[in-house]
């Protein structure tokens, strides 16, 4: 699971996250985001 500084959370496995939370902070927060910083965030499933 990863939770956004937001308050967005995302659930499922890294190749679901992922792309999620990067459209997520592309559309939201206008960030680009790398896989490397989402896992950074991500707690264990
Ligand atoms: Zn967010």
């Amino acid at each position: 699971m990863v939770r956004c500084e937001c308050g967005f959370e995302v659930r499922g496995t890294e190749d679901e996250i992922v792309p999620a939370l990067q459209k997520h902070a592309g559309e939201s927060h206008n960030m680009k985001v790398t896989r490397e910083q989402v896992l950074a965030r991500a707690h264990a499933i």
